[in-house]
């Protein structure tokens, strides 16, 4: 049987970014011209300016409500990117009198190792946790890792390229125990599956506002209140969101945040079972071929991500015999050179399987029928390209 084809191309890379909702858009519309809700949040003295403030404090609680978190906690920022640069360097600062050891792991994303590389330049000493098989981080791991002068562990709740979800809340209750912060990278996770601040127990968590249709160049660090967490400050300036993020509040930006993470809640559970589904269907049509690994725990994964690594096959001919599908490659493109993925070499996968292995992602709007067409396409490309080597 034969799947009815869809346009294409189809976009299969949620992961990477998601459109904007609809009706976030139009909610972000409303505050941008003379005739909307323009004005500069902290402009106290009249009414446009009360009026653009309500509107970032009702995002303020649709965000809130979807963590589970007190408004107050919440701070805006330009993506997880800028979370994560905050968390990181804001505690590492603010902590520093009581230690200088930082415990993350070897398959963060670049947002946190990044961060983590500039504070070992700056006095600071890293222990990067290396993944299991299955792509998670255990407790036993963070445990045997922590030391007297260590003040954080960051980990991400889910990775972004295989979709893996490490123990965030058995590992923030032994942080806690151990008088030890810990920030989590949550941009794969909020809004994709229950993510509740206080029933895991974190200190600090990022999140990006593009993951779950919200716009892009926005995002949010949750910081606990009581007993309060500190942070050095990392964007001086007015000394906005109580000196934390210095800048005028982008009122569009935190009314799209706001709206997706608002719609978010309202179809949590009706997004999962639908990529549930799409993930199901998708397996169901690769089942045929053989030779092929899915990278991440299969039962301990999100269902939106999907990495799959394609024995005898060129991962280059791959893709340009793909590009029907818009999916991301187990390469990243440095400067220099084509380097294998380091989230998969981590996971022991050689180079060249990692150049043959895709990523493949999908969201909202993806529907039964393109993953069913995806599926069969790869199917009768890997065929073909094994037959001709
Ligand atoms: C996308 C992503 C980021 C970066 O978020 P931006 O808002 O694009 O800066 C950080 N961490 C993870 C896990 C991500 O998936």
């Amino acid at each position: 049987m034969s799947a009815e084809k869809p346009k294409t191309p189809i976009y299969l890379d949620y992961a990477a970014t998601t459109p904007v909702d609809a009706d976030v858009a139009k909610a972000m519309a409303a505050c941008l011209t003379r005739d909307g809700n323009f004005a500069n949040p902290a402009s106290r003295s009249h009414f446009f300016g009360w009026q653009a403030e309500a509107a970032v404090e009702k995002a303020r609680g649709q965000l809130a409500n979807l963590l589970n978190a007190d408004p107050r906690s919440l701070v805006w920022t330009s993506g997880a990117t800028e979370s994560n640069n905050l968390a990181l360097k804001g505690l590492a600062f603010a902590y520093q009198h009581k230690g200088k050891h930082i415990i993350t792991s070897s398959i963060e994303h670049k947002a946190v190792l990044d961060p983590c590389g500039y504070l070992q330049n700056n006095g600071f000493d890293v222990t990067y946790l290396a993944p299991q098989k299955d792509g998670c981080i255990t407790l036993e791991q963070v445990k045997a890792a922590l030391r007297e002068d260590t003040i954080i562990v960051a980990l991400m709740q889910v990775n972004n390229e295989t979709g893996a979800i490490n123990p965030i809340a058995s590992i923030a209750q032994l942080c806690r125990s151990h008088d030890v912060l810990l920030h989590v990278d949550a941009a794969q996770s909020v809004g994709k599956i229950p993510v509740d601040v206080a029933a895991l127990g974190v200190h600090t968590l990022a999140l990006s506002a593009h993951k779950f249709y919200g716009p892009k160049g926005m995002g949010a660090l949750y910081v606990q209140r009581t007993p309060e967490v500190q942070l050095s400050a990392q964007i001086h300036g007015g000394g906005h969101q109580r000196g934390m993020r210095s800048g005028t509040l982008a009122t569009h930006q935190i009314v799209g945040l706001g709206a997706a993470a608002a719609k978010a809640q309202q179809q949590l559970k009706q997004d999962q079972a639908h990529t549930k589904s799409l993930r199901q269907a998708f397996m169901q049509g690769l089942s045929a071929l053989e030779g092929i690994r899915r990278n991440g725990d299969e039962d301990n994964s999100l269902d939106a991500i999907v990495n799959i690594s394609f024995e005898g096959v060129e991962g280059e001919t791959l893709l340009t015999a793909l590009r029907d599908l818009a999916v991301s490659t187990g390469s990243a493109c440095t400067s220099a050179s084509v380097e294998p993925s380091y989230v998969l070499s981590a996971l022991g996968i050689t180079p060249a399987l990692a150049h043959a292995s895709l990523r493949f992602s999908f969201g909202r709007y993806t529907t039964l029928a393109e993953v069913a067409y995806a599926a069969e396409k790869i199917v009768a490309t890997v065929t073909t390209l094994r037959a001709q080597r």
